[in-house]
């Protein structure tokens, strides 16, 4: 019998991945309801011998595979969920779910962990404990955290995580990753700035809470000018502003919105602290009342250093492609992986996607995840686990 290396070992599942992803792409399901995805994920990790722990978060689950002695684990995760896009790609294989898609790849993530299921499984190269976790609802309600909560990394102790997303824009197969925070917290503020309304041409007999909210408006930008560390990341931007019926009336009611972006804990707690207080003090120095209401969305995405180093080390180490890029910055999106990333040490990064076709923009009607990244990914995923369990 020939032994394969692993790369040609990988690229021998080519076929039955893309199958795979295809299979999934025809039939995507949003947050919380991947009952089939989730049945195929499960199938298929049993059939290799895995251990399958389902129904964490509902449709979440989990597929562990242990190799001799070695106390230490590692946790690879896949998000599974699609988005209520109406899919304009025209491929074979293209949703046959109305108004539903795959336009963020998440077929391809779970797929490509199916891949490396399958590698670690026939080979067996490493030494300790490997779990795949497959987690629902990435996309804005937090399938990560309700994962967490129902004791994910209680029931499956990991020493680190790791995950990727798929970039369109970046090269096929290249990878790119930063220490420390790759992607930012993505809070939500709601101001109502109130007061007795009245006649435009007698504003002295009322207090007007337009007047206020411009004023609120410009306020908020001095917390990102004034109280935060210049050298640090925050965008407060105040995307709706609503008031107002007619130009000789002055409203009751002026209606902000306001999305606060951050890059670390500490900016997170000032932007939390300052925007209630400058809303209210300014509202009130109007002469108008303020009520607030502050959401805490997901937190920022951080690598822990030597987590971040590794899986640069082992993506330099395959020669893919293209050499791995060092992102200078943060990117100001969010990604509910940073749950995990603040129960565990371990690494976020981007696999480009390719451009031309494949550069079409996330969670767009025509974007399509490049089947090349299968392979690529899966081969990757099974060096990760055997360096970070490697045989005595
Ligand atoms: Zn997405
Ligand atoms: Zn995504």
């Amino acid at each position: 019998m020939t032994k394969l290396s692993a790369n040609d070992r990988v690229a021998s599942y080519d076929p039955e991945l893309r199958a795979i992803r295809h299979d999934l792409h025809r039939h995507p399901e949003l947050a919380f309801e991947e009952t089939r995805t989730s049945e195929t994920v499960a199938r298929e990790l049993a059939r290799l011998g895995y251990q399958v722990t389902r129904d964490i978060a509902g449709t979440g689950l989990v597929g562990t595979l242990r190799q001799g002695t070695g106390r230490r684990a590692i946790g690879l995760r896949a998000d599974m969920d699609a988005l209520p896009v109406s899919e304009a790609t025209g491929l074979s294989y293209q949703s046959q779910a109305p108004g539903k898609m795959h336009a963020c790849g998440h077929d391809g993530h779970t797929t490509t962990l199916l891949g490396a299921a399958r590698y670690l499984a026939e080979t067996r190269q490493f030494d300790g404990t490997v779990h795949l976790i497959f987690q629902p609802a990435e996309e804005n309600i937090g399938g990560a955290q309700r994962m967490i909560e129902e004791g994910l990394f209680k029931r499956f102790p990991c020493d680190a995580v790791f995950a990727f997303h798929n970039w369109p824009g970046l090269p096929a197969g290249q990878v790119a990753i930063r220490p420390g925070t790759i992607m930012a917290a993505v809070d939500m503020a709601k101001a109502v700035i109130s007061g007795p309304g009245g006649h435009g041409a007698i504003p002295h007999e009322t207090v007007d809470p337009v007047v206020a909210g411009a004023a609120v408006v410009t306020a908020l930008q001095t917390i990102v000018s004034r109280n935060i560390d210049p050298v640090e990341a925050a965008v407060v931007t105040v995307g709706a502003f609503n008031a107002g019926i007619a130009c000789n009336i002055i409203p009751e009611r002026a209606v902000l919105e306001i999305s606060v972006r951050s890059c670390s804990a500490k900016v997170r707690r000032q932007l939390a602290e300052r925007v209630p207080v400058i809303i209210k003090g300014v509202a009130e120095a109007h002469g108008c009342a303020a009520k607030v209401d502050y959401e805490f969305g997901y937190p920022a995405t951080v690598n822990t250093l030597e987590e971040a180093a590794f899986a640069r080390a082992v993506a330099s180490d395959l020669k893919g492609p293209h050499p791995v890029i060092d992102l200078l910055a943060p990117t100001m999106i969010s990604e509910d992986f940073a749950y995990m990333l603040e129960a565990v040490p371990g690494c976020y990064f981007m696999l480009g996607n390719g451009v031309g076709r494949h550069g079409k923009m996330l969670h767009s009607p025509d974007y399509d995840f490049n089947d090349e990244l299968l392979v690529i990914g899966a081969a990757l995923w099974g060096r990760m686990v055997e360096r970070f369990l490697p045989i005595a």
